[in-house]
């Protein structure tokens, strides 16, 4: 690609422009079941359950007859709380096709916290796999407007079973639904922004195939379309409730004709095995997987032996990790590609350039993408090449706001359609971005979001808590760890750490949990608005932790 250009400080996309379509992901996904109709799409990494690309269009038209069927309506929430499973797209994109906005839930969550995004949403119908049924129907109970509880698996009491859905006739579904791709809601991906509790971010059909046109561009990246003698193929282990198993990997994959293999959670050993078996063309990875391949003894070189591409995305990736890891996989002419993105952006944003790897740099803007680094100290002018500010995106990937929550949704995007990013940037003369630090005060462990708004509220809900701030700290494994301040109540001394983590702790999702620990205060620092100094707190962590 050309280098990026730039006037005015804003920078331009290297990859020229791609073609962007007003077809609905449902009709696209049909276009490429038309292509490729005996290829597999999706297969289960563990028990190898398999759906070639016509059975997943034959079972996605069933799916969403079956929904009209048991009266669901357009603009009604399909929620999904579902592992990496092959039949995610089918509940997806048969939701999708009967005109239902879709939730992603994350599937690790606990019962309560998967019932407050159900009940922000409206969610009407949810849909899961039968060994997390107890969960489910607990959730069902705590949000009155969940009218159906769809299940892969046996039949059960209070469900409706997956299986039934997959034998109806398909003869109410209409790919050529009346959407309005850039104005009705496709996907609900949930995420807390740049503050405050976890929104439910509202993509449309054409954000969604933006961004995988984007990275389809020809030149940007390997991809391959699928033909007789090749097909590319991914081991899917990041999920698909984040925008990034969503896009990056899924639907850019069904986009391609590629094979899916699905892993439904992480567990080494079915990791590797699957690496082994598929021998995948393009990885995709976050940091904390990176330090996994360097380290895992057992790697089998061969297993890579049909690579061309790993990427990598979610959170900053060291230079030396780089390194490392194509080091370890010693794969000629192995591409790694960075990219950056925010569920807000759908999620790509920037990516590194075939062949010109940047270490530490998250790469260009993609086609029809902007990119400018605001100055706010002094006057919100868009600053030049080397000077740190406020990173700011535009283009067709850009949400459309946040869901029934119209501030927030103005303080991330400006009247002239800038999304602040919330990540502190800066670019170099060939307009190569580096994210240098947070002004957001999200947290982000392995790669998932933890917003310190909702374990604030938590802990204030301790009797023995006056007040609570939660920061990020660095650490080697997991990229941050959460990390609470706390002013305990008079009288209340004698309440321990231990005994104020294991409160939080029972009461949110493993990667919520406060594992950096908890510190006791006499104050919290804060602005003379009450708002609390959040970079003061990490700054005096990195000073004492030096
Ligand atoms: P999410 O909405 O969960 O995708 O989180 C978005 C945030 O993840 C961004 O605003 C960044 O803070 C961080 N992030 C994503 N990709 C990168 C990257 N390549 N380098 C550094 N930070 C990243």
């Amino acid at each position: 690609p050309d280098v990026s250009k730039f006037e005015n400080n804003i920078v331009t996309s290297p990859y020229g422009d791609c073609e962007l379509h007003d077809m609905t992901m449902v009709q696209k996904v049909f276009e490429s079941a038309s292509r490729w109709p005996n290829k597999i799409a999706m297969e289960c990494g563990i028990t190898g359950r398999k759906y070639s690309y016509e059975m997943m269009r034959q079972l996605i038209r069933r799916f969403g007859s079956a929904l009209t069927r048991m009266g669901y309506k357009k603009g009604e929430v399909f929620a999904i709380i579902s592992p990496n499973i092959p039949e995610f797209p089918i509940a997806l994109y048969g939701a999708s096709g009967a005109g239902m906005p879709v939730s992603l839930v994350n599937p690790t969550y606990t019962a309560e916290e998967m019932a407050r995004q159900m009940t922000v949403v409206g969610a009407t119908a949810l849909f899961g796999v039968a060994p997390m049924a107890e969960t489910l129907k607990q959730v069902a109970r705590l949000c009155p407007t969940i009218r159906h509880l769809i299940l892969l698996g046996p039949p059960q009491e209070g469900a409706v079973a997956f299986q039934q859905m997959a034998q109806d006739s398909g003869d109410l579904f209409n790919e050529n639904l009346d959407i309005n791709v850039k104005e009705d809601v496709f996907l609900l991906p949930h995420s807390s922004g740049t503050s405050g509790l976890p929104k439910n971010v509202i993509l449309t059909n054409f954000n969604m195939s933006s961004n995988v046109m984007q990275f389809l561009q020809p030149g940007a990246t390997n991809h391959q379309f699928a033909t007789d003698n090749f097909q590319d193929t991914y081991v899917c282990l990041l999920p698909f409730f984040h925008t990034y198993g969503i896009t990056i990997i899924l639907n850019t994959g069904i986009q391609t004709g590629a094979k899916l293999v699905t892993l439904p959670q992480f567990d080494v050993q079915s990791y590797f095995k699957a690496i082994d078996e598929h021998k995948p063309t393009a990885m995709h990875i976050v940091p904390p997987l990176a330090s996994l391949l360097i380290q895992y003894p057992a790697l089998k070189l061969e297993s890579f032996s049909r690579a061309h591409t790993v990427f990598c995305g979610a959170a900053p990736m060291s230079a030396q990790t780089t390194v490392d890891l194509l080091e370890r996989l010693n794969v000629p002419d192995l591409s790694f590609q960075e990219g950056y993105g925010l569920s807000e952006t759908s999620p790509g944003v920037m990516m590194s350039p075939l062949g010109n790897v940047k270490l530490g740099s998250c790469g260009a803007p993609i086609p029809w993408t902007k990119a400018k680094v605001v100055d706010h100290e002094i006057s919100d002018h868009a600053l030049g090449p080397y000077q740190q500010g406020e990173l700011y995106a535009s283009g067709p990937q850009i949400m459309k706001g946040y869901l029934n929550n119209a501030t927030a949704t103005e303080e991330m995007i400006d009247e002239e359609g800038w999304l602040r990013t919330g990540d502190v940037a800066y670019y170099d003369e060939g307009g190569n971005f580096y994210i240098v630090d947070r002004l957001k005060e999200l947290i982000k462990v392995k790669g998932f979001q933890v917003a310190p708004a909702e374990l604030e509220d938590i802990l204030a809900s301790h009797p023995a808590v006056a007040e609570a701030a939660v920061i990020g700290i660095p650490d080697v494994q997991a990229g941050e760890l959460p990390r609470a301040y706390v002013v305990k109540k008079p009288g209340m001394e004698s309440v321990s750490d231990a005994e104020i983590r294991a409160f939080v702790d029972s009461k949110v999702s493993a990667h919520k949990q406060i594992k950096g620990g908890i510190e006791f205060r006499s104050a919290i620092p804060k602005n003379n608005m009450g708002k609390v100094l959040r970079r003061e707190l990490r700054a005096q962590y990195a000073e004492e932790n030096k």
